[in-house]
Parts: structure tokens; C-alpha cells; sequence
């Protein structure tokens, strides 16, 4: 991944000698603290606390605060030297001391602890956060749910709080704790039936069952988007939810790598009790294809026979029916079977038969357990019914055409099947129509980088830009706010704006989405096609690069750093196609669950070969996500992986710092750096700062005019004189602090 280039400058007046204690960059460390020893033009030479001796550019350093709190600050905005090290410095030494939680303003930062710290989350701290003012109480989840409760209550508005992050930093953990904190807010003491809370937080490990996997940044990753809207009545109490789900990953079903693992629910299967693995026949996951392309089958500290029976209560509180359950793990079941039937050459030229008895007795049991006729489904699986003005005829699929066919078959089922969880659990739940007061909780995957990167990052990644235009524009907002409320003078702050990547990648017509839609409803094109097109298209074009000596790859210049995509599945991936053989074989199913997972289409749908595209249709689906986050008000929450180990009490620099500069966190301070970043109230500046003036202080004014005049006297500019606030612009209070110095 390509560092995010755009290092927070503070802009700073402070003026650096011989002596001053600064931060330096290090390759290992990211930042190291030392004193610079000479200087020369506008080179420093810096000896630095690890005992090296460095030279580098004076516009390079950065002061160092000597009088940094030992514990950090809990609100990194209050930090008198706001810069990147000082960030780091702060998070650092905090985690160091178990504190996982910062504010930057309003933002929470939350750093994976990867280890339970149950006293942090026990009934007795919930009370504890209860109505208590941000930042009243140490830096925490509750609180940040608790505002948002306390703004959607007295104000009777949405309320969305958004968490995001890299796999593994946290999300699920924290989207969790926010829905308990929230479910304990809005509680009912409703005792008839299943309470709809109850029903919310079972609804969490349903879903993760079918829709997380063990993956090699994180060994209960979640594959698929989720934005939660609890909504309440007017007495503040739960009265209904609606869970919207985005892109399940689908390709994990048949396909997987050493040493992550298929969904969870196969494994758990597999581990049910013996009745049911007779009837499903069954057995170690090694013994079928699905699941035997890793060497991985059991995981560290989880039972799998365990969550199977958690998973089934959890359905049961969900409003799924014991018939209803009976029929998923059968289809779940069938799914394995399907996987382990081979194929092998016909004896027609690329044709294809069942490739031996076990072949035969696995197609004999996915076709028991859907409940579908046997051969209908081999001949679904081997042939192909081509259309053509003249006849209808059946062509052969060669053993590998036949065996994508039955992937292929395996993935529809299975993202119906989730698909079909979902919609049951909001049924459940039920929707409150009255309800104006709504708090929507989303988690959704951050923004990816791989060594290859196909359709699916580059929808992720969309999403990512999406989403983090909104923060921008609404840190940005808040940043005003807070001015016009002290009645400061500001003029148009810069930030930088990435419309020109949404733009690349979701204008119509034109962008990226656009062409890819209209590559794959042309017969002809391939990805060499399409990707000539982009490079085309794009030639000039800012966020667009096309890799030297690339053939069919591209380069998206994202907020977040360069991501190379490789084009060659994107056409196949963007068709959301169910072969109609499948869509019959299956519509046809004895089994009406199985058979309500393919509706049968209207004629119209059938005649109709326009093909759906996945890309448009999440472009659809996040822009209706973005509608309903603007129409509310937001309060972020950013998830922070302090190593790549998944162990506790390591902090690694470097990857802390990346996740913070992608994921926006150094932009919101940038933000805030490029108009007042320090924000004093009166008494407090006069307090620290009338040593630089005393005079003034005898003088007997006002606090506001006693600042006024120390600022002056001092001879700076620039700042501003608020409501109750000092104002100052960046580096000035280090400048302050440095003149202090100097006179003590
Ligand atoms: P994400 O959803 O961002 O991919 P998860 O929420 O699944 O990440 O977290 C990954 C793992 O990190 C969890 O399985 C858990 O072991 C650990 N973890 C995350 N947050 C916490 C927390 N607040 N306290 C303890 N462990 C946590
Ligand atoms: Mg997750």
C-alpha cells in the first residue's frame, strides 16, 4: 500500500535551535524523538533518543511538547502540539496503559485491545455512562452511544453512528457493544414473547454464523456490510429495527485459501449432534471440497459443536421456526454435498458425466436434501440449453464448464439463503412505522489493499470514498459550527475533496461502473476489451493510472492510497446471473423453503435478457445508505489495529499511523489545523500564559481583553477572539509555550 502522502503540517512559526527537542522521521518507528545538535542552512542534525545521529530537513521536524501529560490526553484536540507524532505519541502511551479509547474532538478512536477487558463493559459501567456528558467520564463506546441516544431523545431525530476500519480492528466488537449499551437504554420490561432488543443482539450471531469466516487478518471476519437501524418509540423505548446487509462475499462458498476457512455454519454443522450428521451424512470437514482446499478446520478456543447449539437458540430467539431451521442446515448441508460431485470427460467431445460412484452418491444427496429431482439436477449441472431463433438445442459442458456450473449453483443458493435470514430476522423484528426516532449503526468493511485486488475491493473501496466524503464534509461542518457559535470570523476552509474518484468511478454515464455495465451486456467483450476502454477513457484523467507494463490491470489513486485492481474476473463478477436451469431445477424443489429461495420470475423478467449488474445495483444500495446517514446526525467511530499479530500490548507505529492517515483521522485534524486548531477558554490561556505579560494582568480588565492584549504585546496575529474562547492558529501554541520557556 502506498503511504497516504499528506502529512498533517501544522504549518508552524516555531522557530527550531540548537537544543530543541523535536520529532524526526524514522523508517522503523515512523517518528523518534531527539535534540537537534546543529544546524546548517536548513539542515538539522538531530541526536535522537535511541541514541542515533540523523540529519534532516529543518521543514521536516516537528516540536516536541515537553510537558506532554504522562497518561496522553483523552482528547487528542486538546494536545498543545497537534501533529502526527504527537498523535502517535498520545495513542501509544495510552494503549500502553490499557486506555483503548481517545476522542479527536468528536471522533472516538478505538484500538483493538485483542484481549477481554470485561470490567470495561459490565453492567456497572453502562450505568456509569448513563446520561454523563462527553467527555465527562474517560473516552468510551457507551458515551458515544449514549450522545447519540440523548440527541435522538431530545431532539426526536436520526442519529447514525458509523464505524469503520480494517478488517480486524474491531468493528463487529464495537457495532456489538453499541447495540447491548443501546438495547440497555431502550430496554422494555415487556415480558410476553421474545423482547425486540432480545431479538436485535440474537440477531448478531445468526447473522455471523452464515455471514463471518475466518480469514488471515481476523478469525471472525465479517463478509458482508451491515448497517443496523434501531428505532424507538416516543418514550425512548425500543419498538423496532431494520437490518440492511451489503455484498456477502460470495466466493468463499466454493472457494478458499490456506489457512482462512469457508463460513462458520459448515464447520458448525459438521460438529452437530450425531442424529444430524446421520441424516445429512455428514462428517470431517476434510471430506469435502468446499472446505478441504485449506488445511484449516478447527480454530483456536471455538467450539464448533457449541456454537452450532448457540446458533440454534439464537435462531430460535430470532422468530425462526424449528421447521424453518431444519430446512437451512439441510440446504447448508446440501451445499457440501454439491461441491463433492466431479466431474470427468463424456464420451462426447466436451461433454461431461459424474465422475465416479462417490461422484454419484454426493449428487444422490444434494438432491435429496433440496428435494429436487437427481437427474434434472445433473443435467442442470452438465448441460446448457442454448436458445436460438431456429431451435432449442442442449449443448454439453466439458468436465470444467460443468464444474464452474456447479460453483456457480452452490454461491446462488447460498447468497439466497442469507439473503433470506435477513429478511426473516426483520420480519421478525418487525418494523415501527411511527418511529421518527431511529439510531442506525453501521459496519461496514474499510478500505482494502491487497497484492490483488479485484471487483470486490473495488466496490469496497467505492464504498470507502463514499463514506469518507461525508466525514470530511461533516468534520468540516462542525468545525464551522464551533466558529459561528463563538462568533469567529472564517473564511472557506480547504480540505481535500474527492469527488473526482466518485466521480471516475460512479458517473453516469462514463465512469467506471458505467463501462464495466456496458462491457458486459456487449457479447464480444473481454477484460482485455474493457480494460482498453478505461486506459481510453481515463488517459488524462487525475485519479486514473494505468501500471506501466500492465496489460489489464488499473490504478485507482484513492483518498487513501493507490490501489491496483487486476481486471480480469470484474465481467464475470459484475453479472448477477442465475442460470435458468438452476432457477428451474430448483423453483421445482419439493421442499417449499427451497423452493421460495427461486421465486419464479414473471414472463417479462424471463424474456427480458438485459442482464442485473451487481456494481449498479450497489451503487443503488450506497446511495440509498447515504441518503439515510445525511438525513441524520452522524458521530464516527474509527477502529484502530495496533499489529498485524492480532496480540495484545503490541503497538507497532507504522501500521497505527497508516490506518490513521487512510482512514481519514489525520484529514478530520488537518481540517481543524487549517483554521483554529487550538481552542482555549479565557481563563484558561490567562492562567498559563499571563507570565508572558504581567503587566497586563495589573491592569485589572476583563480575562477576554487580558488575552487580547498578552496575544499583541507578543506581537501575534492572526489569532481570534471568541464568545469564550481563545482561537489560535496553528503553532502558535507552541510558540506560546516556547516564549514561556524562555522567562521561567
Ligand atoms: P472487524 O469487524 O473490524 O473486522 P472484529 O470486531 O471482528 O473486527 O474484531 C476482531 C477481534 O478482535 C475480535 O474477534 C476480538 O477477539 C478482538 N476485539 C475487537 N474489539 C475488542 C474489544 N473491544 N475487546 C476485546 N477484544 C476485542
Ligand atoms: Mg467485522
Amino acid at each position: 500500500m502506498h503511504a497516504h502522502t499528506n502529512i498533517v503540517k501544522i504549518g508552524t512559526s516555531v522557530k527550531i535551535t540548537v537544543g530543541s527537542h523535536v520529532w524526526v522521521e524514522d523508517s522503523a518507528l515512523v517518528w523518534i524523538d531527539g535534540q537537534v545538535s546543529k544546524i546548517t542552512g536548513q539542515d538539522a542534525e538531530i541526536q535522537t533518543s535511541n541514541e542515533k545521529t540523523v540529519v534532516a530537513n529543518l521543514s521536516k521536524l516537528y516540536p516536541k511538547d515537553m510537558e506532554f501529560p504522562a497518561h496522553g490526553v483523552a482528547d487528542m484536540t486538546k494536545l498543545s502540539y497537534l501533529h502526527e507524532p504527537g498523535v502517535l505519541q498520545n495513542l501509544a502511551i495510552r494503549y500502553e496503559l490499557s486506555q483503548i479509547y481517545t476522542y479527536t474532538g468528536n471522533i472516538l478512536i478505538a484500538i483493538n485491545p485483542f484481549q477481554g477487558l470485561p470490567h470495561l463493559y459490565d453492567t456497572h459501567a453502562m450505568e456509569k455512562y448513563k446520561g454523563a456528558p462527553l467527555g465527562e467520564l474517560s473516552p468510551h463506546v457507551f458515551a458515544i452511544a449514549d450522545v447519540a441516544y440523548r440527541d435522538m431523545a431530545n431532539e426526536g431525530k436520526g442519529n447514525s453512528i458509523l464505524v469503520s476500519g480494517e478488517s480486524g480492528a474491531g468493528k463487529t466488537e464495537t457495532t456489538k457493544m453499541l447495540m447491548r449499551y443501546l438495547a440497555y437504554l431502550g430496554g422494555n420490561t415487556v415480558t410476553e414473547g421474545r423482547s425486540v432488543e432480545q431479538k436485535v443482539l440474537e440477531s448478531n450471531p445468526v447473522l455471523e454464523a452464515f455471514g463471518n469466516a475466518k480469514t488471515v487478518r481476523n478469525n471472525n471476519s465479517s463478509r458482508f456490510g451491515k448497517f443496523v437501524v434501531i428505532q424507538f418509540d416516543k418514550h425512548g423505548r425500543i419498538s423496532g429495527a431494520a437490518i440492511r446487509t451489503y455484498l456477502l462475499e460470495r466466493s468463499r462458498v466454493c472457494q478458499i485459501s490456506d489457512p482462512e476457512r469457508n463460513y462458520h455454519c459448515f464447520y458448525h454443522l459438521c460438529a452437530a449432534p450425531p442424529e444430524e450428521i446421520e441424516r445429512y451424512k455428514l462428517g470431517n470437514p476434510k471430506s469435502f471440497h468446499y472446505l478441504n482446499q485449506s488445511n484449516c478446520h478447527e480454530l483456536l478456543d471455538v467450539n464448533d459443536a457449541q456454537y452450532y447449539l448457540a446458533t440454534r437458540r439464537a435462531m430460535d430467539i430470532v422468530g425462526i421456526s424449528e421447521k424453518e431451521q431444519e430446512a437451512i442446515f439441510r440446504v447448508v448441508a446440501a451445499i457440501l454435498h454439491l461441491g463433492n460431485i466431479d466431474f470427468a470427460k463424456g464420451e462426447e467431445v466436451d461433454s461431461s458425466v459424474l465422475k465416479d460412484d462417490k461422484a454419484k452418491f454426493h449428487l444422490q444427496m444434494t438432491s435429496e436434501l433440496l428435494m429436487c429431482d437427481p437427474h434434472a439436477l445433473e443435467d442442470a449441472l452438465c448441460k446448457r440449453v442454448m436458445v436460438t431463433p431456429e431451435e432449442v438445442i442442449k449443448r454439453s459442458l466439458d468436465p470444467l464448464g460443468a464444474a464452474v456450473s456447479r460453483d456457480g449453483l452452490a454461491k446462488t443458493i447460498y447468497s439466497r439463503l442469507f439473503d433470506w435470514l435477513v429478511n426473516k430476522i426483520n420480519f421478525s423484528i418487525g418494523q415501527d412505522p411511527n418511529s421518527k426516532s431511529t439510531i442506525g449503526v453501521l459496519d461496514i468493511y474499510g478500505f482494502e489493499s491487497f497484492k490483488t485486488n479485484s471487483f470486490e475491493q473495488f466496490c469496497i473501496n467505492f464504498t470507502n470514498e463514499k463514506l469518507q466524503q461525508h466525514f470530511n464534509q461533516h468534520v468540516f461542518k462542525m468545525e464551522q459550527e464551533e466558529y459561528s457559535k463563538e462568533g469567529i470570523d472564517w473564511s472557506y476552509i480547504e480540505f481535500i475533496d474527492n469527488q473526482d474518484v466518485l466521480d471516475l468511478i460512479e458517473k453516469k454515464p462514463g465512469g467506471i461502473i458505467a463501462l464495466l455495465d456496458e462491457a458486459c451486456m456487449f457479447p464480444k467483450s473481454t477484460h482485455e476489451t474493457f480494460s482498453n476502454k478505461l486506459y481510453q477513457t481515463f488517459k488524462v484523467h487525475k485519479r486514473f493510472i494505468k501500471p506501466k507494463l500492465a496489460r489489464t490491470d488499473f490504478t485507482i489513486a484513492h483518498y487513501a492510497g493507490e490501489v491496483q485492481y487486476q481486471s480480469d474476473q470484474f465481467l464475470d463478477k459484475n453479472k448477477d446471473y442465475v442460470v435458468p436451469e438452476h432457477q428451474d431445477l430448483l423453483s421445482a424443489s419439493k421442499c417449499c423453503f427451497v423452493a421460495g429461495l427461486f421465486p419464479l420470475l414473471s414472463e417479462e423478467t424471463m424474456k427480458s435478457s438485459k442482464f442485473s449488474s451487481i456494481g449498479s445495483h450497489f451503487k443503488l444500495q450506497l446511495q440509498h445508505l447515504m441518503d439515510t446517514l445525511n438525513s441524520t446526525q452522524p458521530h464516527y467511530i474509527r477502529c484502530v489495529k495496533p499489529n498485524t499479530l492480532l496480540k495484545p500490548a503490541i503497538f507497532e507505529n507504522a501500521n497505527v499511523m497508516q490506518q490513521l492517515r487512510s482512514g481519514g483521522v489525520l484529514e478530520a485534524i488537518r481540517i481543524s489545523c487549517a483554521g483554529y486548531p487550538t481552542h482555549r477558554t479565557f481563563s484558561e490561556f490567562v492562567n498559563r500564559f499571563h507570565i508572558l505579560s504581567p503587566e497586563v494582568l495589573t491592569e485589572n480588565h476583563e480575562e477576554k481583553f487580558v488575552c487580547q492584549k498578552i496575544l499583541e504585546k507578543l506581537g501575534f496575529t492572526g489569532f481570534q477572539i471568541g464568545n469564550t474562547k481563545v482561537f489560535l492558529r496553528a503553532g502558535q501554541m507552541a510558540e506560546l509555550d516556547a516564549r514561556r520557556a524562555e522567562v521561567q
